[in-house]
């Protein structure tokens, strides 16, 4: 399936600096502080976030192809 190819990579716009989704406009918004007693496990709960969040969202719901708005 064509939606299965989706990668995550990085972003880089004028006004976002992050993790999104190569296929579509969903991009990663970390909402509240890091949690975590170390930087790593900081990292480590970003990075599972960030990973449970990309393998959730629909692409076809944040379409960069058209644009209703
Ligand atoms: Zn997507």
């Amino acid at each position: 399936m064509e939606a299965m190819r989706r990668k995550l990579v990085w972003v880089e716009r004028p006004a976002f600096l992050g993790w999104g989704c190569s296929e579509c406009a969903w991009v990663f918004n970390p909402t509240g502080p890091p949690t975590g007693e170390s930087l790593a496990e900081m990292q480590s709960h970003f990075e599972q976030k960030r990973d449970r969040e990309f393998r959730s969202h629909v692409c076809a719901e944040h379409s960069t192809t058209r644009s209703k708005t």
